[in-house]
């Protein structure tokens, strides 16, 4: 096979970058293992994060290091027989959640998310997904005033970025979710102004269809490995190679994998993270998706059920499913709302693809001319990836980005 270009993952990132080079009018071939959305971009929380410029911080207080420590905790776990593999990860990661990181992650995060909202509303109308949507916001809950007054500095900044993150009173709540149990709570915070999406891999896959009708072609093979091929590139897969003039790698989690053997190891690490339906108990329901950020749960109304989705858990990628912060979630989740049973036999499992800075990896790859990164968008790949696919697919076509791609550089870590 041979195209102008091949894409290899058709995750959100994927399918978002093919859809962008294909609209540049570049011959594209997108290939997956599997069908388009059936992976990390499949089981997540489905928020368009909007507000989600603030970056997931590794914690750096004693008390909190020593709770995370004893491997208790429900938003954070870890394999004691994983941490040789993982540790250097965690070791970098510890290091870049420091103030003046953070605050460099969070700038360079101002104009990709600020385009989030209008890249998926355009991908949603193209592909006839607009369904798929809900434009309500979504609710972070606080069970200690404290922990609501630690948060009033990353609000008065969200409000200086023009986006509404309100406080409403008991009546306002009871209005915006009258089956949300509220007698445990100091408080809540609405954020305005992102999405929610009732099926991540239906609307992934909505997209790869449109992506299709572009003229895009999907090919369901698994990639061994990619070499260089004259002035291209060769994607060596399960069926015969896939030739192209340049490869965008965009395979989430397992990105790492394929590039570590053309020498060019990145620090990116993985967050696994679970999640599991329930039926709602009796006539309850949600309208929109309630977040416990304290104890690291999400409780996303979802056409299956409420999903409830876990933080993060350390581990080798490989490593059996311990779903065991699901079950330290459920107490803590009915005192939101009642839940009943779960409509699945088993917990999905799935992870992040993240780096220590939490920014993606976005641009040509360093010393590998016509190779293209498009991976690593952590804890909010789904809100990203019409936007990573636009920049990435204006970088490779010579088009001037509509921001400056330089702090999504591979070469930050050189
Ligand atoms: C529990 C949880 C909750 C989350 N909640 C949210 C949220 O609310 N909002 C948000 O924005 N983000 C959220 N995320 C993060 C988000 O899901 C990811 O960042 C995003 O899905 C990553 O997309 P991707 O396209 O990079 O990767 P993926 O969706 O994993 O796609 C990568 C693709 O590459 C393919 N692939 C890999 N290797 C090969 C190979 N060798 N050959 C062929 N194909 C291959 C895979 O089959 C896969 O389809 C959450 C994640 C988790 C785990």
């Amino acid at each position: 096979m041979k195209a102008d270009v091949t894409v290899i993952g058709a995750g959100m990132v994927g399918v978002s970058t093919a859809i962008a080079l294909a609209r540049h009018g570049a011959d594209v071939v997108l290939i997956d293992r599997r069908a388009p959305g059936r992976e990390t971009s499949f089981g997540n929380a489905g928020v368009i994060q909007r507000e989600g410029v603030h970056p997931y911080l590794f914690p750096r207080s004693v008390s909190k290091l020593l709770a995370y420590a004893l491997n208790r905790r429900t938003e954070a776990h870890y394999h004691l027989s994983s941490l040789p593999s993982v540790a250097p990860f965690l070791w970098r990661y510890f290091r870049a959640s420091n103030a003046g990181s953070a605050r460099r992650t969070y700038e360079a995060n101002i104009p990709l998310f600020a385009g989030c909202l209008d890249a998926h509303a355009d991908l949603a109308a193209d592909a006839g997904a607009e369904e798929l949507i809900t434009k309500k916001g979504w609710l972070r809950v606080f069970r200690a005033d404290a922990a609501l007054r630690a948060v009033a500095g990353e609000l008065a900044e969200l409000e200086g970025l023009g986006l509404s993150a309100s406080r409403p009173d008991a009546d306002a709540l009871a209005k915006l979710e009258p089956h949300l149990k509220t007698d445990r709570l100091a408080g809540v915070v609405h954020y305005e102004d992102p999405w929610t999406c009732s099926d991540p891999g239906a609307l992934t896959a909505a997209y790869a269809s449109l992506f299709e009708r572009l003229g895009g072609h999907i090919v369901e093979r698994s990639v061994s490995g990619l070499r260089r091929d004259g002035t291209g590139w060769r994607v060596e897969t399960d069926d015969g190679p896939v030739s192209a003039q340049a490869v965008v790698l965009a395979a989430g989690p397992w990105s790492k994998a394929l590039l570590d053997p053309l020498g060019l190891k990145l620090p990116m690490g993985i967050k696994r993270g679970y999640h599991r339906h329930h039926a709602p108990a009796g006539n309850g329901y949600l309208t929109r998706t309630i977040v416990d950020d304290e104890h690291g749960f999400v409780l996303a109304p979802m056409a299956p059920g409420v999903r409830v989705t876990s933080g993060a858990e350390f581990a080798r990628h490989d490593a059996p499913p311990t779903p065991v912060q699901l079950e330290r979630a459920m107490p803590r989740a009915r005192d939101l709302f009642d839940l009943g049973a779960s409509v699945d036999e088993n917990a999905w499992m799935g992870a992040r693809p993240v780096f220590p800075d939490m920014l993606p990896v976005m641009g040509e790859a360093p010393g590998l001319p016509g190779l293209w990164l498009n991976f690593g968008h952590g804890h909010q790949g789904f809100t990203l990836g019409p936007v990573a696919g636009q920049l990435v697919a204006a970088m490779m076509t010579g088009k001037t980005p509509g921001f400056d791609p330089s702090p999504y550089r591979a070469e930050r870590f050189s």
